[in-house]
């Protein structure tokens, strides 16, 4: 069975409280129909219902401070509490300790040895690789898990041709920010078709959305709004297109941040893992998970099934 991993970065489950959590006040109408009527907020996990399952995982993992973006990318990728081993969370790009743990293998590794396709669907700018190239930006945990695995990273042209998604979705940050006027411009019900058309090539792919965790640092609620607005227009069209009974969709992030923009630094908050498929699938896929350091075996149990005779 497919899977596709929408990736959120800091996005926890925070209190209902419209001062500081966009996630309190925003009309989400496709998000609070999967979740029986309820938002992403701490009091609505777990739930059980017809299409989805939310739970609250632990990103914390018995070590001390504020889980950071490398150390929670790479337990997702690898599946080992990292922090536990370097005795720290680290972030938010992997230094030599972290980056050791996402070269010796990791989900997109584990998938390209098995002979099954993954791929990581964001389309990345000229710029991107220029900075990559010049070594003036280094990979963050995921781009580094990919292109370890010998896989690509997609392009501008994989972005004009449809064969990848911009990391706002819609594209509208590339005919503006990046200053390309002649950049395809989705709709956010389109955006989340093509996303479901797109994951529909590979056994398991993966979407990195970062403007949340962005947002909880800059402390802006309007923004906020503005993004998780767009944000359920796709999941609309996802699930339009999406067949539930050849995949499962994974929607989880690395630490707290944007669910509380009272402080501009990540939290403790557990974060949520919403699960969209079949009920068989959901169960399999939540028996046990507790925390961040499960989702890996997860993963692969749903997506790379050991063979029955091995
Ligand atoms: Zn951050």
């Amino acid at each position: 069975m497919r899977l596709l991993f929408i990736f959120l970065d800091g996005v926890g489950l925070g209190a209902d409280n419209t001062e500081t959590n966009p996630f309190s006040g925003l009309e989400m109408p496709i998000l609070q129909s999967l979740l029986g009527g309820h938002r992403l907020l701490a009091a609505s996990a777990p739930y059980i219902g017809q299409r989805a399952t939310l739970l609250a995982l632990d990103a914390g993992l018995g070590v001390n401070g504020l889980p950071q973006s490398a150390t929670g990318q790479a337990i997702l990728l690898t599946g080992i509490n990292i922090p536990a081993e370097i005795g720290e969370h680290y972030g938010p790009k992997p230094n030599p300790a972290v980056a050791k743990y996402l070269l010796n293998g990791n989900l997109f590794n584990t998938f390209t040895k098995a002979k099954r396709k993954s791929a990581l669907l964001n389309a990345y700018p000229p710029g991107y690789f220029q900075g990559v190239d010049s070594g003036r930006r280094l990979y963050s945990a995921i781009p580094l898990a990919v292109t370890s695995a010998g896989l690509p990273l997609f392009t501008k042209d994989d972005l004009f041709a449809g064969r990848a998604l911009s990391a706002d979705f819609t594209g509208a940050g590339w005919t503006g920010m990046l200053g390309f006027p002649d950049a395809p411009v989705l709709t956010p019900h389109a955006a989340g078709a093509k996303l479901a058309q797109l994951a529909g090539e590979y056994d398991f792919s993966l979407f990195e959305y970062w403007a949340s965790d962005y947002a909880g640092h800059k402390q802006d609620m309007k923004w906020a709004v503005e993004q998780f607005k767009i944000f359920d227009g796709v999941l609309g069209g996802l699930l339009d297109t999406w067949k539930d009974e050849e995949g499962l969709i994974l929607i989880t992030s690395d630490h707290g941040n944007m669910e509380d923009l009272s402080t501009r630094r990540h939290t403790n908050a557990k974060v949520p893992a919403l699960l969209i498929g079949s009920s068989t699938a959901r169960a399999s896929f939540s028996s046990g998970l507790k925390d961040l350091a499960g989702i890996h075996d997860k993963i692969l149990e749903a997506a790379l099934p050991i063979p029955s005779d091995k």
